[in-house]
């Protein structure tokens, strides 16, 4: 006997049927536009039928380019009912990335916003996106696209709302993400139904988000990074209701979707945050349903879960990757600090948490020993279970990220004797801008593309609003350090996106190295003097 496997489908035809009336949320362009969860799934049948119909399978790879709304989230269920992944691409990726990932890919179809247009037809090359048959144009006119483009309603119009989807099983494919990863190149990492169905039971427990039918759900996190942290998966299965804040949400318009829509829990990085408070320091707001934030993928600071606590709402603090699908941690408090003094709890609540029921974890050092959980030996962060991946899409299983059925995480961590892991430092050098990766190394190569620039190491230094900026230490016998710097800034512009320009660049003698001839990164992290604090002439992201 196996059971009934487990696939997506279930989450919403169950919310359809016991919460009909329950509404689906989004802000968009054009206005606020909500439907109930019967319309949910009358939407995404007919979507899953058009779809069909194009000649989507199982096993193909459907992407999507968009913001978190409502043409969104039904691809989030009409793409993984058919068996086939959904692939969501992120657009802030360097236009070279998202050419590298559609032809790895190989993409049938994309959904596109029309205020995304831009950056697919930026990275559009007719090698890359030879498998692209049709772009879907959501959120507004057809723009002048590179590929067969048709709007939404156009390429849905007819089809049938409640199609036979055909019967999956737990291995058939359900998603596709690209992490930056450490080492340059996006990595994808391929989504059964499995991974993302024991995903979803683990973060509706107590232990994970805790989500339930009380709950209003806005994911702030975009749809394009992991899955907006599963989410959209979790609130369905739960009937919970569902908001989605739609293009470039500010503080303003997210306090305002809290506010009318009577938000119980939402979910970002720490940057989108740090930046709503400082909204509220001039603003009245009422966010009395707000229960929880959920922040993840980059260290929260202090201030942010102090301030909240002070508001009345808690900050819960999760880690997670990529490769976890993604939530693989959160920092509950254990009974037995529940009763302990608040700054004891605070200690506990900024570390990444305790391992969700369901995965296995050990911290090893260089010999693949385990390291004692006394909050101080640093060891590797090993992970593996149900959701958790064992190889990345199209490279050999053989990866050195994985040993066996084990992920290597890549961070460097302690666990306590309470069992709570907290993230030291990170294996390799990418900088966490605002929730988005910048390759320390890609800047490097740009910056030494000048001449007179000998040698250029950039690391990440912690920023009060963004969790890390960029700053570049320069090696040159040039006496022109201004013109220099301009034009090191516009080489890195030209090839990526503003906001990995370095905020500062520091001239020395020489850089430091290792015992290995590599740049000594750490030393120069803890040698940087002064502090980050002033404005940075384009805003990374900070979404996501
Ligand atoms: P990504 O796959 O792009 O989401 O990146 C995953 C990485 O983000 C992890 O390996 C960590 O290095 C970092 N990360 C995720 N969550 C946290 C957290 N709560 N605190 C610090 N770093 C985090």
């Amino acid at each position: 006997m196996t059971g009934h496997p487990q696939t997506l489908r279930p989450f919403l035809s169950r919310a359809a049927r016991l919460y009909p009336d329950r509404e689906l949320v989004a802000r968009t362009a054009d206005g606020v536009v909500r439907y109930t969860y019967a319309k949910y799934a009358n939407r995404v049948g007919r979507l899953a039928s058009a779809l069909r119909a194009a000649g989507i399978d199982r096993g193909d790879h459907v992407a999507t380019m968009c913001w978190n709304h409502d043409h969104h989230a039904e691809a989030y269920y009409a793409v993984p009912n058919l068996g086939a992944a959904l692939h969501t691409i992120n657009p802030l990726l360097p236009a070279d990335d998202v050419r590298t990932i559609v032809a790895e890919a190989a993409d049938r179809i994309i959904l596109v916003d029309a205020s995304l247009a831009g950056a697919l037809t930026e990275a559009y090359d007719p090698d890359a996106f030879e498998s692209v048959e049709l772009t879907v144009v959501v959120g507004g006119e057809v723009p002048d696209l590179p590929v067969d483009a048709v709007g939404i309603d156009a390429f849905v119009t007819g089809h049938d709302p409640a199609p036979d989807y055909p019967d999956l099983g737990g291995d058939d494919a359900a998603g596709l993400c690209y992490t930056s990863g450490t080492t340059g190149a996006p990595k994808g990492v391929r989504y059964t139904q499995r991974m993302l169905w024991s995903h979803t039971m683990a973060i509706l427990t107590p232990a994970g988000l805790d989500i339930s039918h009380h709950d209003t759900v806005m994911p702030v996190v975009p749809m394009f990074h992991i899955n907006a942290w599963g989410l959209p998966y979790a609130a369905t299965a739960a009937g919970a209701a569902q908001v989605y804040p739609g293009p470039s949400p500010d503080p303003a318009d997210l306090v305002t979707l809290i506010e009318d829509e009577g938000v119980t829990l939402t979910a970002g990085v720490p940057t989108v945050w740090l930046g709503v408070l400082d909204y509220l320091e001039d603003h009245d707001a009422d966010l009395s349903t707000l229960e929880r934030i959920v922040v993840g993928g980059a260290a929260p600071p202090e201030r942010l879960i102090r301030a909240f606590d002070d508001r009345g709402v808690e900050v819960v603090h999760g880690w997670g990757m990529t490769e976890t699908a993604p939530v693989g941690a959160v920092s509950h408090l254990k009974p037995e600090l529940r009763d302990a003094g608040y700054e004891t709890r605070l200690d506990s609540r900024l570390k990444q948490g305790l391992i969700l029921p369901g995965l296995e974890f050990r911290a090893v050092d260089d010999d693949g020993s385990e390291v004692p959980h006394d909050g101080e030996s640093m060891g590797e962060l090993l992970v593996r279970g149900p959701w958790v991946t064992t190889s990345y899409y199209g490279r050999n299983d053989d990866d050195e990220a994985f040993e066996g059925s084990w992920l290597r995480t890549g961070d460097v961590v302690t666990v306590d004797g309470n069992g709570y892991v907290e993230l030291v430092d990170r294996a390799a050098d990418v900088i966490n801008s605002g929730g988005e990766w910048i390759s320390s190394q890609s800047v490097e190569n740009a910056i030494m593309g000048d001449g007179r620039v000998r040698e250029a190491a950039v690391v990440g230094i912690p920023h009060d609003r963004w969790g890390e900026r960029p700053v570049a230490y320069v090696v040159t016998d040039a006496d022109e350090r201004e013109s220099l710097i301009d034009a090191a800034a516009e080489r890195v512009r030209e090839a990526y996106p503003d906001w990995w320009v370095p905020d500062r660049f520091e001239f020395v003698e020489s850089i430091p190295k290792t015992a290995t001839g590599k740049f000594d990164k750490v030393g120069l992290r803890a040698g940087f003097e002064g502090s980050l604090d002033g404005s940075v002439d384009a805003e990374p992201p900070g979404e996501g």
